[in-house]
């Protein structure tokens, strides 16, 4: 948008005063910042007014985005970046003798998502928008997000994260458009003259379900749409209602969108989280079809102007609330429901963990919602006439959607959708082969892959700014629109004096993080060193333990000999671990107790370092991924769905260590083998191991003595503080298997990082496969993921 910086001082002092009746030099940082966010939603409301009357008026289709999670980061810089007022917004405040960066710190990080999955989703209505889509956000606002970590003594403890306790500028509250979300009590069938059957619903519980709606802007373009949140709230109440039971109900009402479950990747079957599900899909769903009322279209249409999309499982109740409200309220029969149906729904597979896969017990569902029970018996009752005709008698058993006293969402969300994606090349194929290869045989054209992508504006433009003016120097600024266009960075390759300059930049931004460490944790570190990087939640699979264990061979190395030609490196871990899981815990205090063992000991001379920071979420990351040098991705091959970390720290110059996981193989086509270091175990050759069971964790502690001498520190009291952990932890891997093949991997994955240090050394080389790392992320800009669905999936 065109701003002066003339204009924005004189409308930042007046939004002061009405606010506040301050000027600014009484006004303190978060009343400034409140200003300017109030500000910035100004500028932005018209845009915002005219896209939705844009929409409307053109009878736009739209693509309507249904998360558990939106894991958003903060909103400022990226909405100034967006509405293209960043600069003038920073020297205005300048000017007036405030610091930008010092506002951006004042805004809570809503952490309404627990890793990857909301991240995801994220930054898709961020590429939304700015591909000019008709497209939105539907989910829950919780009023508390993921839990704040704390270390104390080296165990996690989760504090509240009471985000909305200052407001939140950014969302509006739209009354107007609440709507009725009913739970329990009793259905029963009217069966009219006409033939149709109206529900008469008795003793149920009702919930309003009221929208915040914040803005979405596009960069640098027109388009502003919505991320719509829902939040439960106490119907208005009839007068005869008794004044304590009113308050108990109320409470009641409120614990529904109150707390996002701190589970990532681990199925909670508890009634709170099917209540959650089930409020934001029928509040979601509603007031999409009110909305395509207004047009005054036949309902038979609606997959011609809606499309709505499910967000792993979690949301998979779209398919009979969608259904429910084309029967009851629409009158419309099965046949042709159904068809309008599936053409509205699509699905994202996000996992092959059998322990994330939702099953509800019949009992708990069929009590909780009575009505959408009965269509979902209805479906799978369908499904399994018509199949049983085409298909063998077990596939059909296996694939149905009530089975073992369950329903299964992802069968429910596979059967009511046209289209099912997986989120990396790996992973889709894992899907049809493996894991749904039953739904495959019978839906074969269904099945997609879509892999996902990141906002290089976030990732790069706003947490990298000083990478990000270098490329802009050296090949000019199309890759900000046209990502791919990073490539053209690879002219410089053999240019000494850019790899230099990409090696200082680098050298700043960790320098910038060695101060934060310093001054948050009071650990120093060395920003000559290397910074090995690996940040995402903490689980099995994910195999922070393996890099724990090569830490902990580097420092028996250096108590042998404290000359060890060892190059030096810092160790950077974020990571939390869900409440309820135990041994992710184990393996934060592990880590925690080793950091403590190593930073302190002064005979190894600050050759290796551990840094664990606490609360990782979205900020953390803007900080910690243009600091990097490795980036570790590290999981079991073919557990990884597809990971976006390693897009992230790739985009910023970080060199990949990585097994053949998720998109780390579309990584390694993009950059070539030379500039990513690959090992371990592949998917064919940990699923043979799985074919013939001879996986034997303990011959590896037995025959390999380096090894051996680790883990062994884990209970000979080497490491203090975590004898009850070190026990655990080498008991799961020599014990009972190691169910992620960490020991199998480890000679690996030592090889590779001996690799890493030799490399480094030889910084042209270093810095020219970071630059190709910089050249090769382009086409994994969520830009790119976004536009796939729209013309693939959404037809929007
Ligand atoms: C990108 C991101 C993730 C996902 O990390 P993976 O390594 O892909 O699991 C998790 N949490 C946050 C805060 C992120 O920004």
């Amino acid at each position: 948008m065109e701003l002066s910086k003339r204009k924005f001082k004189d409308d930042f002092k007046r939004m002061l005063t009405e606010l506040y009746s301050m000027d600014v030099a009484q006004s303190a940082v978060t009343e400034q910042y409140a200003a300017l966010g109030n500000l910035v939603r100004s500028y932005c409301s018209k845009k915002w007014n005219k896209t939705n009357q844009h929409y409307l008026d053109k009878k736009k289709k739209q693509a309507y985005y249904f998360s558990m999670e939106f894991l958003l980061g903060r909103m400022l810089k990226s909405n100034l970046l967006n509405l293209d007022i960043l600069d003038t917004v920073r020297t205005g405040l300048k000017e007036l003798g405030i610091d930008l960066s010092v506002l951006e710190q004042v805004e809570p990080d809503p952490g309404l998502g627990n890793g990857g999955l909301g991240r995801l989703a994220a930054c898709f209505i961020d590429s939304i928008a700015t591909c000019e889509i008709p497209g939105h956000g539907n989910g829950i606002r919780f009023k508390y997000g993921l839990f704040k970590q704390k270390f104390v003594n080296g165990y996690q403890v989760e504090l509240p994260e009471n985000w909305l306790q200052n407001g939140n500028v950014w969302e509006t509250r739209r009354l107007n458009m609440a709507v009725t979300v009913s739970f329990y009590g009793h259905v029963w069938m009217e069966k009219t003259k006409s033939g149709y059957l109206i529900p008469h619903y008795e003793h149920d519980q009702r919930v309003l379900a009221v929208p915040y709606d914040t803005p979405i802007i596009g960069f640098k373009n027109e388009t502003v749409n919505t991320l719509r949140l829902w939040s439960a709230e106490m119907p208005p109440q009839d007068e005869s209602s008794d004044y304590w039971s009113y308050i108990q109900q109320r409470d009641r009402i409120e614990t529904i969108s109150e707390v996002l479950y701190p589970d990532d990747s681990n199925y909670d079957g508890r009634l709170l989280r099917l209540k959650q599900e089930y409020f934001f899909v029928s509040a979601g769903v509603q007031s999409i079809v009110r909305h395509y009322r207004k047009m005054n279209l036949d309902m038979t249409h609606l997959a011609e102007k809606v499309a709505m999309h499910i967000n792993d499982t979690h949301p998979a109740l779209c398919v009979p609330e969608l259904m429910r409200l084309l029967l009851d309220d629409e009158k419309m029969d099965w046949e042709h429901a159904w068809n309008v149906t599936v053409n509205v729904m699509s699905y994202t597979n996000h996992t092959i963990m059998s322990e994330a896969l939702e099953k509800w017990p019949i009992e708990m569902i069929s009590t909780l919602l009575p009505r959408i029970y009965q269509i979902i018996q209805e479906i799978d009752r369908r499904y399994v006439l018509k199949m049983s005709t085409l298909f063998e008698k077990e596939i059909v058993e296996r694939t149905r959607i009530i089975e073992g006293g369950h329903v299964k969402m992802a069968h429910l969300a596979i059967i009511g959708s046209h289209s099912i994606n997986g989120v990396a090349k790996l992973h889709t194929a894992i899907l049809k082969e493996k894991v749904l290869h039953d739904f495959f045989i019978i839906f074969p054209s269904r099945f997609n892959n879509k892999t996902n992508g990141i906002t290089q504006r976030r990732w790069l433009m706003l947490a990298n700014e000083p990478l990000s003016n270098m490329i802009c120097d050296k090949i000019g600024n199309d890759w900000e629109a046209t990502p791919t266009e990073l490539k053209m960075l690879k002219a410089f390759r053999n240019d000494e004096t850019t790899l230099l300059k990409l090696g200082a930049i680098k050298r700043e931004n960790k320098a910038r993080f060695a101060d934060y460490v310093f001054k948050t944790m009071g650990i120093e570190i060395n920003p000559d060193a290397i910074f090995d990087v690996q940040i995402k939640r903490l689980h099995a699979y994910k195999r922070q333990l393996l890099n724990l264990l090569n830490i902990i061979r580097l420092y028996l190395n250096l108590k042998d000999d404290p000359t060890a030609d060892i190059y030096p490196r810092v160790f950077i871990f974020g990571a939390k671990a869900a409440p309820s899981y135990t041994y992710a815990k184990e393996i934060i205090k592990l880590i925690n107790s080793v950091a403590t063992l190593i930073n302190n000991d002064q005979e190894i001379q600050g050759k290796i370092k551990i840094v664990f920071v606490e609360n990782y979420g979205v900020s953390l990351a803007e900080r910690i991924i243009p600091a990097a040098d490795v980036s570790e991705q590290i999981s079991l091959a073919s557990k990884e769905a597809s990971g976006t970390s390693n897009m992230k720290l790739m985009l910023n110059g970080a060199v990949t260590l990585a097994t053949l996981d998720g998109a780390n193989v579309e990584i390694r086509e993009r950059v070539g083998s030379e500039n990513i270091i690959i090992f371990g175990l592949t998917e064919k050759e940990v699923y043979q191991y799985y074919h013939d069971g001879s996986y034997h964790a303990v011959s590896y502690y037995e025959n390999n003595p380096i090894l051996k001498r680790v883990l062994d520190t884990l209970t000979d009291g080497t490491i203090q503080g975590a004898e009850a952990e070190g026990w655990d932890i080498f008991d799961s891997l020599v014990k009972y298997g190691d169910e992620y093949f960490v020991l199998r991997d480890f000679e690996a994955y030592v090889e590779a990082q001996k690799k890493i240090d030799h490399l480094y050394r030889d910084q042209i080389k270093w810095q020219r496969m970071a630059l190709i790392n910089i050249a090769g992320a382009g086409v994994f800009s969520s830009d790119y993921t976004v536009r796939q669905y729209a013309n693939d999936i959404w037809d929007v």
